[in-house]
């Protein structure tokens, strides 16, 4: 199934109960892959695996020969021979695949998904954040013979990622929950980054779903390109178009905060009251992929609102935190992109009974040539009246602040080069029954300003 062949001398009859890539985690009776990173070489831990108890293990046809009589399968490389594997096992099984991918929302979506499916069948899914080219194939071989769905998230940093993972998981619905601006310093245009999540046709099933976000009218557009190509394996397949905009074939009808969730109702089954244990309009949007996909398999919008309201959210990273002090934080400083940043400060704008509300945002990072552009439309989407002051910090947030002057009086709208010095001002400046978001790329970290601000009392 790897595309290998035995090893001289290796035994023929070891029985292999499962994969595994890492010794730490190598269960009893598994495959060991040795992967070769860029500072690790698995092959340095063959020995330790098998010592271990795994059954066996591939090795790389250009590592040095290994002692004769050792389980070993010889293969070409040692990452495509788990990737042939995975799809092989994957073709073994009855199993029914959603994939799903997407500029944000992929995780959330997928938790979403596996929720809605799970009340009625024995249901899969990527753990966490497993979606890349090891994660995925990952995610297959922990599949059980018993598994009826698996929903997987597909994640990319370029052209051709998910056109491979499609292939190996052959999804019947494919799931595209936006396009954003993640990763256009790498594709250079948003339609560069909606032909990579259109990749997703690559492995659709004949008959299949794509579920996609109508809201995005590059979809449509990029979308015939595939089939033209001759990148599909299957030519045919059905569309469900999700959003905020009533063209689409869902949308929602009444979105409501409540305490640590989100009510909604949908055009398709008014009746019935929807709710998420998610906070922010744009989970709702996200519900609506998942609930396409329940009625897909053949749901009904009882079974699907059951599954929502009580979906564990693995992948939200929006923290809301109380501070001792009675401040409240809605902590999303894992990461920062134009399309998250809109969606959390529209959750900051509807997030009521608070006293003042304060942003606190730091550099998006990576978005190539129009990133100044980018930088200002953020500043300006902060609304004077429900944002009390806005507190900026790192090089590019200098154009946000010149998009926030254009609608905050200048001195509403502060910048730092330093962390501290603008947790310290933040301080002094809110009280009890504050609200602040705290958001900006990972490489920003600011998620210190939390700490600094939890650290203060
Ligand atoms: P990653 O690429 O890191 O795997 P992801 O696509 O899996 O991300 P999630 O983990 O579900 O995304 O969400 C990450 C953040 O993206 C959330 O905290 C939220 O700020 C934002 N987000 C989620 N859904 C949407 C959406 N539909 N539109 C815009 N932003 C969103
Ligand atoms: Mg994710």
């Amino acid at each position: 199934m790897a595309g290998g062949r035995l090893a001289e001398g290796a035994p023929a009859d070891r029985i292999i109960r499962g994969v595994s890539k890492d010794t730490r985690t190598l269960g009893e009776g598994s495959l060991y892959v040795p992967l070769i990173g860029e500072s690790f070489d698995g092959h340095d831990f063959v020995d330790a695996a098998l010592a271990q108890g795994a059954a066996a293990a591939l090795w790389q046809i250009d590592h040095a020969a290994p002692p004769v009589g050792t389980p070993l399968v010889i293969v070409d490389d040692t990452l495509a021979a788990l990737q042939r594997l995975a799809k092989a096992y994957r073709r073994e099984l009855p199993v029914r695949i959603v994939g799903i991918t997407g500029s944000n929302g992929k995780t959330t979506v997928k938790d979403m998904t596996a929720a809605v499916l799970s009340t009625a069948f024995e249901v899969h899914k990527t753990e966490g954040n497993y979606n890349n080219h090891i994660g995925l194939p990952m995610t297959l071989l922990q599949m059980s013979p018993s598994t009826e769905l698996a929903v997987l998230e597909m994640g990319m940093s370029g052209r051709w990622e998910i056109d491979l993972l499609s292939r190996l998981a052959e999804p019947e619905v494919a799931v595209i929950t936006n396009i954003g601006e993640a990763h256009l310093l790498q594709l250079g245009s948003r339609q560069e980054i909606a032909r990579a999540k259109t990749e997703i046709l690559a492995g659709l099933q004949a008959g299949g779903l794509l579920v996609y976000n109508g809201d995005e009218p590059l979809i449509p557009e990029v979308l015939p390109e595939m089939a033209e190509a001759g990148r599909m394996q299957n030519g045919e397949y059905t569309v469900t178009r999700f959003g905020k905009g009533c063209g689409n074939d869902l949308y929602p009808l009444e979105i409501a905060a409540d305490a640590g969730g989100t009510r909604f109702k949908v055009n398709v089954d008014a009746q019935t009251q929807y709710r998420i244990p998610a906070l922010g309009g744009h989970n709702a949007i996200n519900a609506l992929a998942a609930i396409a996909v329940g009625r897909h398999f053949g749901l009904s919008s009882e079974q699907i609102a059951a599954g929502l309201e009580h979906a564990v959210m693995t992948g939200m990273r929006i923290e809301v935190m109380h501070l001792p002090s009675g401040l409240t934080l809605l902590n999303d400083a894992y990461n920062a992109s134009p399309a998250s940043m809109r969606a959390a400060i529209d959750l900051l704008h509807e997030m009521k009974g608070y006293r003042s509300k304060f942003a606190v945002l730091g550099d998006m990072l990576e978005l190539g040539a129009q990133e100044a552009e980018f930088h200002r439309a953020v500043g300006a989407m902060l609304d004077p009246a429900e944002v009390e002051a806005v507190y900026l910090y790192g090089p590019l947030a200098n154009d946000m602040a010149e998009g926030a002057r254009s609608r905050f009086g200048a001195d509403r709208v502060l910048h730092f080069t330093d962390k501290e010095e603008l947790a310290r001002a933040l301080a002094s400046q809110t009280a009890a029954q504050d609200l602040v978001l705290i958001k900006g790329s990972r490489g920003m970290k600011m998620e210190q300003v939390a700490a600094f601000l939890n650290d203060s009392g």
